[in-house]
């Protein structure tokens, strides 16, 4: 059915002829949208979004510090850490990984100016020694809050830290990989500030390692594990500093997973906020070249393109909530990986799911707002939906362009429905796989 389905709708999406400038625009869209998730001061400097501006500018008053700066989550306004700790570290994995796309697409200077303000922010949040706080805004009350964020009451609390009687290895883990990869793409421009993300990341990484345990955003986010997230923090720094002791860490971390009986060399899933293992063994592969983690992802990606559950329309189907993001991340694994096997079949499998979130499937539909002429309009977004109703604004100059939203169900359908979040939510960490692996796909020259 599937393949059936193909050929059906093959042509429908726009530009489908050309595919790395169709992957291309799609790049320049995707990056646009967290501009629209900005938090702090200085939303509004060359914001994509005319409607977005200054927000919680009292972050951090309640301890004393300045902790303003970086993204909302999702469709509310908290910052958590988990979720801005994964999401910066994919992002500078995909800007590392493929530059000259963002380059040719146009959106480099957007891309840079996102990673710096998620490393800005990072660099505050750590700004007292031996301490990271991690989690601004209580979920609670701002779920109750249906508005836009620079409007909203304040002042929020700062919710919770990392110190060493307080561990959350998880989310100052994933962060030193963000910053670890930020120093490296910092060094040219700037090289002070290359410094000063590559010290917070080292900082950040011990603090991690002495202190274990995870940290905790419940109800929102609870990792499943620390391992995988201090294992990614290690592999970077080693690839920043080139200090073999990192390595030496990372293979203790996966021993240590195999004897709590996770095994990372059997993981099934993609990069998310809850596991990093498939991004640690690529790095691996590529800085060890051992077969052991080659082989590792080949297994990963088997279990991604041939065992599966799968929608009539073909889209790989992990989980109900945000079940695009997990497609779009394996897809960058594949585009990844391709280089140390069969490239076109992975490159293909990349493309199908790729092609299926930009419009090639039943509803023919691109989840990707702004991306061809049919999306969704009603995403479950406070900032935007204000300004969509607002103002005397029409919909046209408020849409959300550039967001991924949840996706479809497991049979394809899809709720274009704000009140239905299932479907019509959208994330940072939603479209972090996505802007890696549309990064991928623009740079593969066509045939
Ligand atoms: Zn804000
Ligand atoms: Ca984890």
């Amino acid at each position: 059915l599937a393949e059936r389905f193909d050929a059906q709708v093959t042509g429908l999406t726009v530009s489908a002829e050309q595919p790395a400038k169709k992957y291309a625009e799609a790049l320049d869209l995707s990056v646009r949208f967290y501009d629209a998730n900005r938090c702090g001061k200085d939303v509004a400097k060359d914001n994509a979004f005319a409607w977005r501006g200054d927000c919680h500018t009292d972050d951090g008053k309640d301890v004393g510090l300045d902790l303003t700066g970086g993204f909302h989550d999702a469709g509310d306004h908290v910052k958590f850490g988990l979720t801005q700790g994964y999401t910066a570290s994919v992002l500078a994995w995909s800007y590392y990984e493929f530059p000259e796309s963002f380059r040719k697409s146009g959106s480099e200077a957007r891309m840079l100016s996102t990673l710096r303000r998620f490393s800005d922010y990072f660099m505050k949040c750590a700004q007292k020694p031996g301490v990271f706080y991690y989690q601004v805004g209580d979920g609670g009350s701002d779920h109750t809050y249906w508005g836009s964020p620079e409007k909203q009451p304040g002042p929020r609390q700062t919710m919770r830290f990392a110190d060493a009687k307080h561990p959350a290895s998880d989310i100052p883990g994933e962060t030193a990989a963000a910053l670890a990869i930020n120093s490296m793409i910092f060094r040219g421009k700037d090289a002070a500030y290359a410094d000063k993300c590559l010290k917070t990341a080292k900082d950040l990484y011990v603090m991690a390692k002495a202190t274990r345990g995870m940290g905790d955003e419940s109800p929102f986010y609870k990792s499943s594990s620390y391992l995988d997230d201090l294992s990614w923090g290690a592999v970077w720094l080693h690839i920043a500093t080139k200090d073999k002791s990192y390595l030496n860490d990372v293979e203790s971390f996966f021993a240590q997973a195999v004897s709590e009986k996770i095994n990372p060399f059997m993981s099934r899933a993609t990069v998310s906020w809850d596991d990093v293992y498939v991004g640690v063994i690529l790095k691996m592969a590529d800085i060890t070249k051992e077969k052991k983690y080659i082989d590792a992802i080949g297994t990963n990606l088997d279990f991604w393109m041939n065992q599966i559950k799968k929608t009539p329309g073909g889209l790989r189907y992990f989980e109900q909530w945000g079940v695009l993001r997990y497609a779009a991340s394996s897809s960058l694994i594949a585009i990844l990986y391709s280089k140390y096997a069969d490239r076109e079949k992975y490159v293909a499998y990349a493309r199908s799911q790729i092609d299926y979130i930009l419009g090639n499937n039943p509803q023919k539909m691109s989840y990707l707002i702004g991306f061809g002429s049919s999306y969704p309009k009603d995403p479950h977004h406070r900032a935007s939906v204000c300004a969509r109703y607002t103002g005397g604004r029409s919909d046209k100059d408020c849409e959300l362009l550039g967001a991924l939203v949840g996706g479809p169900d497991e049979d394809d359908y899809y709720e274009d429905n704000m009140d239905m979040y299932q479907f019509s939510e959208v994330a940072i960490d939603y479209s972090a796989g996505l802007v890696g692996a549309l990064a991928g796909l623009a740079g593969i020259p066509e045939k």
